[in-house]
């Protein structure tokens, strides 16, 4: 509305800002990018001026809705460049996305610092018009606001300037911090050129070392600490003294020279404890979880003390089972922290003879989705159907729609499962259009799956393994949360709910992978068209529990660590953060010495991730999921009517009203612990 006729003209065929109902992936080129980013920034420049030099009074579509608006139609444009970097990733489109992206980032900073804007929201809140606001526009008034407000907005000019001046060498900070991590990685490797020095290891742990010597054109085998090659080495290696070698590397990443994140760790808890500070909580914790659903800092600590003194005995007994392994089957003296993962290996080799591979031809793609979809509609009264278009980012990409039970539709996602060159690695769900009810009608919803699943191969269509189907599930659950929004305010949709809170649609999913009924479904032979046998079945859920207890440690120990260095340690009493780091490890591992090392340098999540202070959101989530889940077992794994009240109360609502009350709605009371216990540990605690 602002552009001129020239510009006008000049993006007319730039199909990132086409005006269709349908994103033209196809037709986007590297050379789009910038432009069109830059016409939106533009464009979203113009209307926050015009927010800010309203005339008359003001309301809160002219205000709020205003803002909130400006926001969506710039996203619009950024997200489906974003992802286009994420999936088909050349270097003129990286370099086209980040030319531009530091003027989007400055451009989202300024608004809660533009003085101009507060204000005028500040006038809006005291109308008559913002006092009788309800529901779920009352509660966006009430986060906008709080956004303005956790941002600095009300501090005199020089705190400002310090929030200011902090937020950027805390960025900076980060990509430091994690440039470490990556550099000190990347300077190891071990490279093997004695056959029998590959003792234990799989054959495709030996052909990725292979190819990974032959890249760098050595002879033998290179292992370095990349998580594909690290884990299986430690996991399968029979030489202990290589085994501790890769160990200690991988424990004591970035503590040394030029890639030391020691000072780095103490000046960002530093940094954290005081911007807090001078926006007014008592530490980073209390600021970071100000929106989550846990709170404060010390409810968290309390949700991780609790959790932890219930896994602790079960813990105990598996510690005590493979140090008695290692001795009497393995002959190893005293277990040491790089015998672990070969130690319990062994183990559940020895106990469940379960081969993850044996399953993989009951799981084809094809089939899976198909079970998948028809649980969805059993369930939650959602029919999915494909669709055919030429619009798509690459030949494998699929496209849906999502009806719901009258025939509407509700929306519609993208799928894109398979490995490819330019392609990030793992799995994710992203929003492209968070639609729902708006004041002219339904606003479709646009959203994407993408994986990186085991590929078709020799004619054989895609077979999965148990753990890619969970993953499918738990993207799906993602994709129903929000496709099945319908919240009228974009900013509280969908997936736009706090992170220990996000992971609940997503989890809950996995469990119908464990259940008979529900793999009666979707898993049969892709040849023969049988179910999984019996014996099979029952060795799958028999290694589910496995080391249950540990691995519910080990995330508890992240989780409690990371909260105690934003919690307890207090930069003004001294001491050393990292030495207090191994303190807090300690007492989760099998002997105190085996925190040793220095894991805290490399805790890129806290660090220079998103999880500073919420690394607990992982097991809170789980909490809920394994909680929500005993209702279904109760009333029926296919129960509409348990599936209804599933949508009203979570998968429909977003960030509509506290999470807290939504989960209330659903069960009828506060998150229970006890289910996740009986999931993980296999034990029986009662429920409350
Ligand atoms: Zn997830």
């Amino acid at each position: 509305m602002t552009q001129t006729a020239e510009t006008g003209a000049r993006h007319a065929d730039n199909p990132l800002l086409a005006d269709t109902p349908t994103i033209p992936f196809d037709r986007i080129r590297a050379e789009h990018v910038a432009p069109a980013i830059r016409a939106a920034l533009a464009r979203a420049e113009a209307e926050l001026d015009a927010i800010v030099r309203l005339e008359g009074p003001r309301t809160y579509e002219n205000t709020v809705m205003a803002l909130e608006e400006l926001g969506e139609r710039l996203g619009r444009v950024i997200r489906p460049a974003a992802h286009l970097v994420s999936v088909m990733s050349s270097p003129e489109l990286r370099e086209a996305y980040e030319s531009v992206l530091p003027e989007f980032s400055a451009f989202q900073a300024r608004i809660p610092l533009n003085p101009d804007l507060w204000h005028a929201f500040k006038a809006y809140v005291e109308t008559d018009d913002a006092r009788r606001l309800t529901g779920v526009h009352a509660r966006h008034l009430d986060k906008v606001v709080r956004a303005f407000v956790r941002a600095g907005a009300d501090l005199p000019d020089d705190a400002k300037a310090r929030v200011e001046a902090l937020r950027v060498e805390l960025s900076t900070l980060g990509t430091e911090f994690a440039n470490h991590v990556l550099d000190s990685t990347n300077a190891f490797e071990l490279v093997i050129t004695d056959q029998a020095e590959l003792e234990g290891l799989p054959e495709s742990a030996r052909a990725q070392a292979r190819a990974a010597a032959a890249a760098k054109e050595i002879d033998g085998w290179r292992f370095t600490l990349q998580l594909p090659s690290y884990q299986p080495f430690l996991q399968y290696s029979a030489r202990r003294e290589l085994r501790e070698r890769i160990y200690q590397a991988y424990a004591n990443r970035a503590v040394e020279g030029e890639h030391d994140n020691r000072p780095l760790v103490r000046r960002i808890l530093e940094l954290r404890r005081e911007l807090a500070g001078l926006l007014g909580f008592r530490d980073y914790a209390d600021y970071a979880l100000e929106e989550s659903m846990a709170g404060t800092g010390a409810r968290a600590v309390e949700f991780e003390e609790d959790l932890a003194a219930r896994t602790r005995p079960f813990w105990q007994a598996e510690n005590e089972e493979l140090e008695a392994y290692a001795r009497t089957g393995l002959g190893l003296d005293r277990l040491q922290p790089w015998d672990v993962a070969y130690v319990a290996e062994r183990v559940r080799q020895d106990r469940f003879e379960l081969d993850a591979e044996a399953l993989r031809p009951y799981f084809p793609m094809d089939g899976v989705l198909a079970g998948l979809f028809e649980l969805s509609r059993r369930l939650f009264g959602v029919t999915v159907c494909e669709r055919e278009s030429h619009e798509v980012w690459h030949p494998e990409v699929r496209c849906y729609d999502v009806l719901d039970e009258a025939g509407e539709r509700l929306g519609g996602f993208y799928t894109d499962w398979f490995p490819r060159e330019p392609k990030r690695g793992g799995a994710w769900m992203n929003g492209l259009v968070v639609g729902g009810p708006r004041p002219d009608g339904w606003e479709p919803h646009l959203a994407l799956m993408v994986a990186n699943l085991s590929p078709p191969e020799g004619g054989r269509p895609a077979l999965l393994t148990h753990r890619e189907v969970q993953t499918v599930f738990h993207e799906f659950g993602h994709l129903l949360h929000h496709v099945l929004s319908r919240v009228e305010v974009p900013a509280l949709g969908g997936t736009r709910v706090p992170a220990d809170w996000v992971e609940l649609p997503s989890q809950i999913m996995e469990n119908w992978t464990w259940e008979r009924p529900a793999l009666e479904l979707f898993a049969r032979h892709w040849e023969t068209g049988e179910p999984i046998p019996d014996a099979l079945y029952g060795r799958m859920l028999a290694a589910r529990t496995f080391m249950g207890a540990s691995f519910q440690m080990r995330q508890l120990s992240f989780g409690t660590l990371d909260l105690d260095l934003h919690v307890g340690w207090d930069p003004a009493g001294g001491g050393d953060p990292v030495l207090r780091a191994q303190e807090v490890m300690a007492r989760f591992q099998p002997r105190p010495d085996f925190a040793r090392d220095h894991f805290i340098t490399s805790f890129t999540h806290i660090f220079s991730g998103g999880y500073a202070a919420a690394y607990y959101s992982y097991l809170w989530s789980e909490v809920l999921d394994a909680d929500a889940f005993t209702r279904f077992q109760r009333e029926g794994l296919f129960d509409r009517d348990t599936g209804r009240a599933f949508v009203d109360c979570v998968l429909s609502r977003g960030d509509e009203e506290d999470p807290a009350v939504l989960f209330r709605r659903f069960m009828g009371r506060d998150p229970d612990p006890g289910a996740l216990l009986r999931r993980n540990l296999g034990v029986d605690e009662e429920v409350r």
